[in-house]
């Protein structure tokens, strides 16, 4: 429904979504299937759907999960399990088309505040329309946040001393020039995750050379780029549907045995990637150097190598790699904490991405502006004294998409609660109990520590010591206790 208040045009949706990524598209999904009687739009900054997906265009851009775990749980995934952006945009715009989401996404839409009104149970967001500069203002019973976690608009360098010293160019993964040319020259990619894994293979075969710069390993696995159970499952011509609840089912047991395998016996573990590594790279080649890092694996996602293609550059002599600290940048190259110099025409900071929690929204609830680190997490996915709000915040080591489906349907199933109740609005509250329980980090630093989130935990809310204020990040738990979760223990307050 649309009004004009103060000149402005107002437009009233029953829920609205938060960015057109993979969570976005899968929340309009998961909506229109389980709660048909809401209205509800996406809005989204970019010109076009796939969030992630659209922003990253350097060469060899691909997933590391596999797409039967990180494409949707309702949309079965017929190519090769490791995908590139292409294929996932493909997916993503079906998606879109056989069940008509398009009607209700509006693309170049930046939401840059919300307020939350007590008195009246609804958000009210400004919002500029990019490509024609208007101000715009919706009201929404329930914000769905699909924001993703990271700003979209630029990656994260860090301050290197001598960078305007530096002869030749430097580039970031996340902003990569479409004529950016290589051929021919010495590239060096700092960092050692899977943006780096991918690019390497991707530019090696046109430069002259390039290096993989790292200050410390990453742990990878290996193998081809084929799911031997769906192709034998193809062969015998089971329906597609089935293939992909298989093949999930199949993957999820086998990445559970991993994390067991991964505590109770690294050193084991660690071997095994090892192994699979050496087998590309020989024996004389120092894994344990360039590929083993000082945590024990799982810690952090381990990225998967289709078919090897990193190691095949490294073997061939087109890459190589060099585990070494950055002191600084010079007019050829980076001057190296052993003392070593590494020349480069072109260097590529694949060094991560800027936390960006809220989407660079500016949050107000009844006149207060919110810092959301004040805020304790209800099941990791609604945050207390915020009413009416979810946000999606996706497995690190599981595929993000597992989450996201699982999320959708908490939240739709909440909206149903409200509903019966004839609740207006949610909120996630402390109990008296709960007033002394122990805050923690929103992600337990011990067990997973990746740089974005270390840099950005400040911003980030916080969890607790019991249930329902723990954060797991752990998909074979949470995919039994969200759907089961009591919607009346007092915990969620709901307000006419
Ligand atoms: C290169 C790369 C590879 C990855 N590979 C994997 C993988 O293999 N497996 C895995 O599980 N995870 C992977 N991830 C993590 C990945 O980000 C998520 O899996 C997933 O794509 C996130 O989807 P999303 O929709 O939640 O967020 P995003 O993809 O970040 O999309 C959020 C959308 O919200 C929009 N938005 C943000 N703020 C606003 C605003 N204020 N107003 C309107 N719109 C807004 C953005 O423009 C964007 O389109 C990868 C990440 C990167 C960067």
């Amino acid at each position: 429904m649309a009004t004009v208040t103060e000149g402005v045009a107002v437009e009233h949706f029953d829920v609205l979504i938060v960015g057109a990524g993979i969570s976005g598209i899968g929340g309009a999904y998961h909506l229109g299937q389980q709660r048909p009687d809401k209205s509800y739009v996406v809005l989204e900054t970019q010109a076009g759907f796939g969030g992630t997906w659209r922003t990253h265009t350097y060469p060899g851009i691909r997933s590391d999960s596999d797409l039967h775990t990180f494409g949707y749980r309702f949309k079965p995934w017929r190519n090769a399990p490791i995908a590139s952006a292409e294929e996932i945009m493909t997916y993503l715009g079906e998606v879109i088309e056989e069940n008509d989401l398009d009607r209700h996404i509006r693309y170049e839409h930046a939401i840059t505040s919300a307020f939350w009104s007590s008195a009246d149970a609804r958000w009210t967001l400004e919002v500029t329309q990019r490509d024609t500069g208007e101000q715009l203002r919706f009201t929404t019973n329930f914000l769905w946040m699909c924001q993703g976690y990271y700003r979209h608009s630029e990656g994260y360098t860090p301050d290197w001393e001598g960078t305007a010293d530096f002869g030749g160019q430097i580039i970031h993964p996340q902003t990569w020039p479409d004529d950016l040319d290589y051929a021919g020259k010495n590239v060096v990619v700092i960092g050692s995750g899977a943006t780096a894994a991918t690019l390497i293979p991707a530019l090696a075969p046109d430069c002259a050379h390039v290096t993989m710069l790292q200050r410390s390993p990453t742990y990878f696995s290996t193998g081809r780029n084929i799911n031997e159970l769906v192709e034998m499952l193809r062969e015998i011509d089971i329906d597609e549907s089935w293939i992909h609840e298989i093949a999930r089912r199949r993957i999820l047991f086998d990445q559970n045995q991993f994390m067991h395998r991964a505590a109770d016996e690294p050193e084991v573990v660690k071997q095994e990637l090892f192994a699979a590594i050496r087998e590309h790279l020989g024996e004389d080649y120092d894994v344990e150097k360039h590929f083993g890092p000082a945590y024990r694996p799982w810690r952090q996602r381990v990225a998967f190598v289709p078919d090897g293609d990193l190691f095949e550059e490294i073997a061939s002599g087109k890459a190589s790699v060099v585990t070494d600290a950055i002191v600084r940048f010079n007019e050829t190259g980076i001057e190296l904490a052993s003392g070593e110099q590494l020349d480069a025409d072109i260097v590529v900071t694949a060094t991560g991405f800027d936390l960006n929690v809220l989407g660079d929204i500016a949050f107000t609830i009844d006149g207060t502006p919110l810092d959301f680190h004040d805020t304790v997490a209800y099941r990791g996915a609604m945050f207390t004294g915020i009413p009416n709000m979810a946000w999606v915040f996706g497995y690190f080591r599981a595929s993000w998409t597992l989450r996201a489906d699982m999320i959708a349907d908490f939240v739709c199933r909440l909206l149903g609660h409200m509903d019966e109740r004839g609740a207006a609005a949610v909120t996630p509250t402390l109990r008296p109990d709960d007033a002394d329980m122990t805050l923690l980090p929103w992600v337990d630093p011990e067990n997973f520590n990746p740089g974005y989130l270390m840099r950005g935990l400040h911003l980030l809310p916080q969890q607790g010591d019991r249930e329902p204020w723990r954060h797991k990040q752990n998909y074979w738990v949470e995919k039994d206790e969200l759907p089961a979760a009591d919607l009346d223990d007092g915990t969620l307050v709901f307000t006419p």
